[in-house]
This record gives C-alpha cells, structure tokens and sequence, in this order.
C-alpha cells in the first residue's frame, strides 16, 4: 500500500466482476489511497458490482449503459451532485457480437461494425465529454485497448479496428484536453480471461502463444495491469499523455517465435 492516489477521487467504469480487468485497477487505485466511484452496465451486474465496490470502501454505485447518451449524462450529473470534482477516469468497456469474433473480418456486418464502433470507441469521447467539466488540471483518463489494433490477430477483426480508431482517439482526446493539464492514455493490455475475452475465438489458444512467446515467458494479470494504471492515473505520470503503455510481458516487441521452434 502506497499514497500515490491519496485525495483523489475516481470513476470506474467497465466493472462486471473479479475477473475484470477495471478490478484490477480499482484495487490498485484504492490500495493507494484512492476514493472510487463505479458505473455498471444494467440491472443484472448490480449485484455484483456493489459488493465488490463495498470491498474496495466505495457506496458509490451508479448506472450506465454507454450506449445510451442519457444514462451516459445521468451518470455524470449524478456524480456531480455527489463529489462536484474529478481527478480520474477508468473506460474499461468493449463490446462485439461474438459471433463475428471468429471467421473471417471481411464479413463484418455494417450493424455489429457501427455498434462495436459505438460502444468500444465512441463512448470513450462522450465519456470525457461530461467528464473534462468535473476534471481540474492534473486529471487523468485510461482507456484500455489491444494489440489486434496494431497487427493482424486471429479472430480479433472488427474489435481490431475498433482499438485502432480508439487508439487515434486516445491522440486526439490528449491534445484537446492537454491544454487544461488533463492526460488521456490507454494500456494495451496482454489476453487476460475475463468475460469480455471468452467471446473470442480460440482465446485459449492466445493465451498459451502468448506465454510461450512473450519475453517474460508468461500472461499479464488483472493485477499487472493495475499497477501500470496507477503509473498512468496518479502524478508518477504526470509528463505523459497520449500514450500507449504495452502491459503485455513484452510480447509487443517479438518478430519472431522464439521458442518452441523447429530445428531449422
Ligand atoms: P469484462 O467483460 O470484465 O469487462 C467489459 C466491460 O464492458 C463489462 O463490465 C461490461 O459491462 C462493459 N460494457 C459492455 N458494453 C457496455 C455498455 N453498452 N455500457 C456500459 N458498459 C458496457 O472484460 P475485460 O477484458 O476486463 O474488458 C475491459 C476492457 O479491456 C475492454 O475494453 C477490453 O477490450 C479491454 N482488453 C481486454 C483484454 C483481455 O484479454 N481481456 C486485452 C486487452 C484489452
């Protein structure tokens, strides 16, 4: 435990259970001195999220489905009746029909390609839309994206690029809000199980190509992540914006399989 987050408060968004990458780094946040508020997507993660935002200290438990620009509003008036300021935000939300996380990405249809779009990119923007006029200088934004935006992934398609244009947004979101002294960045993070990840093809697969291949020669945990997050949210990044930090165990910088390979 450390008090690197002390005196600032948080919204975290993209909590579904303790699997969740956003669980991660809530518990980072906390664990170093953070006051945290949630948003869930529904009715049905209610339950799970409040005891788990309970654990962390946190009664501040609100809806919103990001696809929904009046809930996206209604949160952030609500959190502005409550606290008035905001020092952090965390969008930790993805969403793609799974049945076009697999097979080819050519054969994306335009309604999951514009939703996934909506959902997985845009809600970013409309989230710091509301939450620059609650930000002071000093405020920082995390988004967490995936290195199928970068390079061709198995089954990854239209989720690819949708990361890539969150990727740009990221640059975009730095520059307007960097004027007011509020950093915006994005971890990409290694394949971690959780609930978004099932959806995918094959991710067992991922997974153990990932360990077998990344230079720490293992998988990232929600716990990894959580504490590159704390580099980026609190002050110890205070020089960076518009960055993509890779928590991925190096994998990122292989171009070849390095073990496991034939004798060639
Ligand atoms: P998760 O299933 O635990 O979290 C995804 C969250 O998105 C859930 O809480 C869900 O409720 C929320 N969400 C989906 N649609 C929403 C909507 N319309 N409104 C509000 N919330 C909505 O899975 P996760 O892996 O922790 O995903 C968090 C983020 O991390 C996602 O952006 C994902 O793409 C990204 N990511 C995941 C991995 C991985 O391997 N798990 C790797 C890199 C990046």
């Amino acid at each position: 435990s450390n008090n690197l987050m002390a005196g600032k408060r948080g919204l975290i968004m993209g909590l579904a259970n303790d699997k969740s990458i956003a669980w991660g780094i809530a518990k980072a946040c906390a664990d170093a001195g953070a006051e945290l508020a949630f948003s869930y997507q529904g009715d049905a993660l209610k339950k799970r999220v409040a005891p788990l935002a309970a654990q962390l200290g946190s009664d501040v438990v609100l809806p919103c489905d990001v696809s929904d620009m009046a809930s996206v509003d209604a949160l952030f008036s609500e959190l502005e009746q409550h606290w008035g300021t905001l020092d952090f935000v965390v969008h930790a939300i993805g969403f793609s029909d799974k049945n076009e996380l697999r097979g080819r990405y050519v054969d994306t249809s335009r309604d999951n390609f514009m939703m996934t779009m909506d959902i997985s990119v845009y809600s970013f923007t409309a989230v710091m839309q509301r939450a620059e006029k609650m930000m002071n200088a000093g405020g920082s934004a995390l988004t967490l994206t995936y290195y199928g935006a970068e390079q061709v992934m198995p089954h990854y398609n239209v989720m690819g690029v949708a990361k890539a244009a969150l990727e740009a947004s990221v640059k975009y979101l730095a520059e307007d809000l960097g004027k007011d002294g509020i950093r915006v960045n994005a971890i990409s993070a290694g394949p971690i199980k959780t609930l978004a990840a099932s959806g995918i093809g094959d991710f067992r697969y991922i997974l153990k190509w990932n360990e077998l291949n990344s230079p720490l020669r293992r998988n990232v945990t929600i716990d990894d992540v959580g504490r590159s997050a704390l580099y980026l949210l609190s002050d110890l990044g205070s020089g960076v914006t518009g960055e993509n930090l890779h928590v991925d165990a190096g994998y990122h910088i292989v171009g070849m399989k390095a073990v496991d390979a034939p004798d060639i």
